[in-house]
């Protein structure tokens, strides 16, 4: 093998995927039982970031960055002038065991542009992943990214050798889309995900049959929204993401601010900065969706379908329904405690058992977790709220923004710099 020539590809193809930030590894549990290398656990991969602080935990590269399409928001479009490179499934295979073995990676994130066609390019993702397991017994983790338009078989056979499959939405509204990549189609997208989600039902069932049946894709499937490189509002992406949770039974939802990188009449120019607090703000929204119990259009109302920067989205629900406040912490169901700003899922759970043995104040709070100096203008302890006695509707939010403000307040802006 070549090891110079790798080494430029690697360069090449590691920092193709760097925008992709659907590599979280969270989900994956393969354990070692077959004498082969290593195993994959639900907490387990380390991660480190890069640059601009995104993860990178994995072996986080591309296939080829050739591409026969031209989205307008990716550097592997066809019509960018860029180096360009492609692995063979040998030396993906070869690195993902050498970086393995050297404990410097514990998987594998393995995108590709398209080349060829989609099923020419799928069953490279497929050959790989098969490789690494059957011919080199690695238990590590493996998350494949999946190309619309490549066949069901290829799908199918995907999910029986990846921990994880996504398809990457990127353009969350169809007219953005075909403004940006006019020869895609937002259908055509869904389509995979469609059948992933029916292969896991086929093989749970199976699995409930016969024991050693296989596991298909059993970390699920996840995909990535591009935030703010078209005119999409919240509330659309956060509908979309609603969707597909209840739909596909997805994973996750990963939202990645646009990074302008490429001169197009079409996108944000080159310098505009990229939208990092509105993308924790929807991680913030898509958490309230998915363990709070919040339907989308609780958190954002569709005459103001932007979330609010100053404050995260449970905060900002609460102070536009300052008529459920008070809430007697003593006496209220639990669906209402976990609505409190500062009171998180397990200090609600904590909140229900404790009220059981005794009448609970705000110290008592403070053990369990809360962030009381949020809270205690939403709870009514001992039937009271001295708090809010002299608040107005008018006066309300700001008094709470400026009682609670964050210490990271002023470093909202920018991106960290880590090295
Ligand atoms: S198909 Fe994928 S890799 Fe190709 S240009 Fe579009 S986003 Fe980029």
């Amino acid at each position: 093998m070549n090891y110079d020539r790798l080494k430029d590809k690697l360069a090449i193809l590691a920092d193709a995927a760097k925008y992709d930030v659907s590599c979280s590894s969270s989900g994956g549990n393969r354990k070692n039982h077959n004498k082969g290398l290593g195993d994959s656990s639900v907490s387990g991969i380390c991660h480190s970031y890069t640059e601009d602080g995104r993860c990178v935990s994995l072996l986080k590269i591309l296939f080829t960055n050739h591409c026969i399409y031209d989205c307008a928001y990716c550097t592997s479009r066809r019509s960018h002038d860029t180096p360009r490179a492609a692995f063979t499934v040998e030396e993906v295979v070869d690195l993902t065991m050498q970086f393995y073995r050297r404990n410097y990676i514990e998987g594998l994130f393995l995108s590709s542009g398209i080349f060829k066609s989609p099923d020419y390019t799928m069953e490279r993702l497929v050959r790989v992943a098969k490789e690494l397991r059957t011919i080199h017994k690695f238990n590590g983790y493996i998350h494949l990214k999946t190309i619309p338009g490549a066949s069901d078989e290829l799908m199918q056979e995907a999910g029986l050798y990846a921990d994880r499959l996504s398809v990457n939405m990127e353009i969350p509204t169809k007219s953005g889309l075909a403004l940006l990549a006019p020869e895609k189609n937002h259908d055509d997208m869904k389509a995979p995900m469609k059948t992933v989600q029916e292969q896991i039902v086929v093989f749970k069932e199976s699995r409930k049959q016969h024991k050693h049946a296989p596991k298909y894709t059993p970390a699920g499937q996840s995909t990535q929204f591009i935030v703010g490189a078209t005119k999409e509002t919240d509330l659309q992406i956060i509908r979309l993401s609603s969707h597909f949770y209840k739909q596909y039974d997805l994973k996750r939802v990963y939202y990645s601010g646009y990074v302008p990188m490429l001169t197009d009449s079409r996108l944000p120019a080159i310098g505009t900065p990229v939208p990092m607090v509105r993308e924790n703000r929807l991680y913030q929204a898509d958490w309230l969706m998915r363990f709070y119990g919040f339907e989308a259009e609780e958190i954002l109302p569709s005459d103001s379908p932007f979330l609010d920067l100053d404050c995260d989205p449970k905060l900002a629900w609460a102070i536009r329904h300052r008529q459920h406040f008070p809430v007697n912490i003593q006496t209220a169901p639990y669906k209402m405690i976990v609505r409190i700003p500062g009171i998180g899922t397990r200090t609600a759970k904590k909140i229900v058992t404790a009220r059981k043995f005794t009448t609970l104040t705000l110290d008592h709070l403070k053990q369990m977790g809360a962030a009381v100096n949020r809270a205690k203008y939403f709870i009514a302890l001992r039937g009271r709220n001295e708090h809010l006695v002299h608040l107005t509707q008018d006066n309300f939010r700001q008094y709470i923004l400026a009682q609670t403000q964050t210490k990271f307040k002023d470093e909202r802006h920018g991106q960290l710099t880590l090295f």
